[in-house]
């Protein structure tokens, strides 16, 4: 029997070449999707300074202990504290200070009463600073105060190395004056797409050529994990253009080459034969649906990996094995993540790990999957009605309606 490797193995193998890469540092604007290269620390205590919630007056709640409605409290008013200004006078017994959201706690208050609690109900009509104020409302110490350090304090990790930045937390490093970060640097990966069928979407259709959805499908994909992507182009099947577009990546500082299609079997697979003579190339037969003999090598130094033509195929070995390189390279080791769902019809395999297309759906709180539509491994819109690929294990040719088999979103 051909010995096959299983997909973790082959995966296990591949990552072997690879390791972390180096770190830089950039402006937060360019920041988004980043991966941070090392822990993040408050360098201050968040807000850096007790601040009111509230447009409202800053007291002493003591002194508002007995206001109601009917016997309000009567505070003379002393200052007015708005956003960005700093307050100059102490809060002593039977005083207040107007106070604006976001404006600094004057010194002897603890707590802010709403204007609404207040004779200042109507703000818009009120805009000179009143010499006293009526409390209709007790506070109690801290009401409305958001207090120093209340999000976080100096010194405590707001990050760890190989978090990803997202928008709020790009906000975060703002709002600790941070202007630049330390993040791995990005994965930079070439993709060449071959075949004398393939034409440029835009073009006019000819009779027995199709329009090549690999590159913008794998290239977007790959984008999504965090790498840059080089699009080489499409080469013709023909040695001296693949050669030719192959060789455009001499001058660039890549971690990968990626082909798709022109490495199996076929009389046109040229790219393998390009590969052969200007580097090393192995060929694995992966326990794997769908997936032809995964191609792995090196090309001019350049790691290389082979995928597959078809589109399904492509994609779903992208997921498998280039997703993990990728994460790898920008120190992220981190498996997919999968989740149990229940399969609503029988699904047959043929006994290989199997990547099958589903629409997932919740129903009473569980996971339910039923294939979408053909399951071919040149049919894209399977992929488009998918929401998850399905995991069925080696071994297993047969899965009954209403048992159950992990998964992934896609
Ligand atoms: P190959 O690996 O070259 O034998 O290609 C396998 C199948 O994938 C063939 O049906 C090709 O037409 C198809 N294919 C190859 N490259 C692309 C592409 N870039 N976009 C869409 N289909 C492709
Ligand atoms: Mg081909």
């Amino acid at each position: 029997m051909e010995h096959l490797l299983s997909v973790e193995q082959a995966r296990k193998i591949i990552l072997s070449n690879f390791k972390k890469n180096k770190s830089t540092t950039i402006p937060l604007e360019q920041a988004n999707g980043k991966v941070l290269a090392a822990d993040v620390f408050a360098i201050f205590n968040q807000p850096p300074f007790s601040n009111s919630s509230m447009d409202g007056f800053a007291v002493k709640a003591e002194d508002t202990r007995h206001a109601t409605p009917d016997q309000p409290v009567e505070l003379v008013v002393i200052e007015d504290i708005a956003a960005g200004y700093h307050p100059k006078s102490q809060i002593n017994n039977g005083q207040s200070s107007r106070i604006m959201t976001g404006g600094p706690l004057p010194p002897g208050a603890n707590a802010v009463i709403p204007v609404e609690k207040t004779n200042f109900s109507d703000r818009y009509n009120q805009r000179a600073r009143p010499s006293s104020v009526l409390i209709y409302k007790p506070a109690n110490r801290g009401d409305n105060v958001r207090p120093e350090g209340q999000d976080i304090h100096q010194g405590e990790k707001i990050f760890q190395q190989a978090h990803k930045l997202r928008a709020q937390d790009l906000g975060s490093l703002a709002a600790q004056g941070i202007a630049e970060v330390e993040v791995v640097k990005n994965p930079v990966i070439a993709l060449l797409s071959s075949g004398d069928e393939l034409l440029k979407p835009g073009d006019p259709l000819v009779p027995g050529k199709i329009f090549d959805s690999n590159t913008i499908t794998i290239k977007t994909l790959l984008e999504s994990f965090g790498a840059s992507v080089i699009n080489l182009g499409v080469a013709k099947d023909d040695v001296r253009d693949i050669k030719a577009k192959l060789d455009l990546i001499n001058d660039l500082d890549l971690d990968l080459l990626i082909s798709t299609a022109g490495v199996s079997v076929g009389v046109f697979d040229l790219i393998r034969d390009v590969i052969l003579d200007n580097g090393k190339l192995n060929f694995w037969k992966v326990n794997m649906r769908p997936g032809k003999p995964l191609t792995f090598g090196e090309f001019q130094n350049v790691p290389f990996i082979g995928l597959p033509g078809n589109p399904v195929s492509a994609f779903v070995s992208s997921l498998v094995f280039v997703k993990p390189v990728i994460q790898h390279l920008l120190g992220i080791d981190q498996k997919e993540e999968l989740f149990k769902t229940v399969v609503d019809e029988e699904i047959s395999s043929d006994g290989r790990e199997s990547y099958l297309r589903a629409e997932i759906r919740i129903v009473n709180g569980v996971y339910h999957a039923r294939l979408a539509s053909h399951q071919g491994s040149a049919n894209i819109l399977s992929l488009v009605y998918a929401n998850a690929l399905l995991i069925i294990p080696a071994g297993v040719k047969s899965v009954p309606e209403g048992k159950t088999v992990d998964f992934f979103w896609i």
